[in-house]
């Protein structure tokens, strides 16, 4: 008998999303039928958060947009999300983030990828992981995305490049209200590079919400000399709230 069958037995895996009991899922919060049947965003999807459009929503328009991100222009060239953030992603998440369960990382960077298209990929030069400032890395003793980017990393071979830097600290975005969340990140990044930029990038994140902190880093990486700059993340919050 192993020591995991003892443990099982007197501390049973329960599924926070079915309620049934299971042995092999996600550390113990989640079984993996509820993991695999997570609805993903599948395309047409809107090139700035993501999410999934009615198939001849934007035969027309100008460009793929959701009703919320509209026609404006954005830093950022694509995003692609896994899905909304509800659910099995939303408890997938919360223990990857919350509850210290950084052993998840494989199973969500595995659904970033399987969840794209390889176009979305194709000619990326780097991963860049958005940073945390130093004081909050510390805190927390690792940061989410560089621990998605280097997952992503090695199963695509694209090499993970930490070029940004985070100089100024700002409140978790998930902690403000809407016009707050897109006023935080201005100012909070800066590019760090020896030697030439890449010029096609995806940035990656754990959580889209208004999308302000992603588009604050394509910025600066633009203004330093990037010419494409994408974003993976794992989920999208269902509204721009
Ligand atoms: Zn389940
Ligand atoms: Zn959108």
């Amino acid at each position: 008998m192993t020591g995991s069958f003892w443990l099982d037995l007197l501390f049973p895996k329960i599924c926070q999303r079915c309620g049934e009991g299971f042995q092999n899922g996600l550390s113990n919060i989640l079984c993996r039928s509820c993991f695999d049947s997570i609805p993903a965003y599948e395309d047409p999807v809107c090139d700035h958060c993501g999410m999934s459009l009615p198939a001849r929503a934007f035969e027309d328009a100008r460009l793929p947009r959701c009703r919320d991100c509209g026609e404006g222009d954005y830093f950022l060239d694509k995003v692609r999300a896994v899905g909304p953030y509800e659910g099995a992603l939303r408890i997938a998440h919360h223990g990857f983030k919350f509850e210290g369960m950084e052993s998840l990382k494989s199973d969500l960077a595995g659904k970033m990828i399987s969840c794209s298209t390889p176009a979305f990929w194709e000619g990326v030069e780097s991963l860049v992981p958005v940073p945390l400032s130093a004081e909050r890395e510390r805190e927390r003793g690792y940061n989410p995305a560089i621990l998605l980017a280097d997952e992503i990393s090695k199963a695509t071979d694209i090499p993970l490049r930490p070029i940004l830097k985070k100089i100024k600290p700002n409140k978790p975005q998930m902690s403000l209200g809407r016009e707050e969340r897109l006023r935080n990140p201005k100012g909070a990044y800066q590019v760090r590079s020896e030697g030439p930029l890449p010029l096609r990038v995806v940035l990656v994140d754990d959580v889209f919400t208004t999308g302000a902190t992603l588009e604050e880093c394509a910025k600066v990486l633009k203004k330093a000399g990037v010419a494409w700059v994408g974003a993976a993340v794992f989920g999208r919050t269902p509204h721009h709230f």
